[in-house]
């Protein structure tokens, strides 16, 4: 049987090569580094291989990452998995026609972007979506949306980090079902 969630020590070993700076990008905000995890080659290929464990059995067609973390981990999945990879992002990035889906942030609104034609040569599509935290999760739920709108089915959304705290990943598992690798 495949192994779909990491146990107590590997995620302790993971969550160490994760960096924590206190008070960026401003006063109490405690930013997660994943560049640390990413520089240690034992410890991306960790999880990577973990990923890669979990997801072989999903049949997935698609796997989407957010602008611009998710696009790391998303695309080295989708290599490893040899499944296409497609990017969400950020307003006026894409070049070709798009569909958008706004969100709330905590002051104003912002909006993502997914190339209309990302899944069109899939009838009904299997779709995972990947970034690598989860705070709450305005981002990914407009991200789950905007897969949904295209005709495409997003299975899972899949975070490396879980800030249990804000309950987004509680939240947007009323839309998909949700995988946290790590949780603080
Ligand atoms: P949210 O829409 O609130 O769930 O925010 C999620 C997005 O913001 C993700 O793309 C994260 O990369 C980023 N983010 C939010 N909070 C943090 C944090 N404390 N540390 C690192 N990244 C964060």
């Amino acid at each position: 049987m495949s192994k779909t969630v990491l146990n107590e020590k590997e995620k302790s070993y993971l969550l160490s090569t994760i960096r924590s700076i206190n008070d960026f990008p401003k006063p109490g905000i405690i930013f997660r580094d994943i560049t640390t995890l990413l520089n240690n080659r034992d410890a991306f290929n960790f999880l990577l291989d973990h990923l890669e464990e979990r997801y072989k059995s999903y049949e997935l067609d698609f796997i989407t990452g957010i602008e611009s973390r998710g696009f790391i981990f998303g695309a080295a999945l989708a290599a490893r998995l040899r499944v296409p990879f497609v990017p969400i992002r950020k307003p006026g990035k894409l070049p070709y026609i798009t569909i958008s889906q706004k969100y709330s942030l905590e002051y104003g609104v912002d909006e993502i972007e997914i190339h209309i034609d990302a899944f069109s040569n899939v009838k009904d599509a299997k779709v995972l979506l990947i970034d690598d935290l989860i705070a709450t999760g305005g981002t990914a739920k407009a991200s789950v949306e905007l897969i949904n709108l295209t005709n495409a089915k997003c299975v899972e959304a899949c975070f490396i980090i879980n800030l249990k705290e804000l309950c987004g990943s509680k939240n947007l598992a009323n839309l998909t079902k949700v995988y946290n690798v790590l949780e603080v």
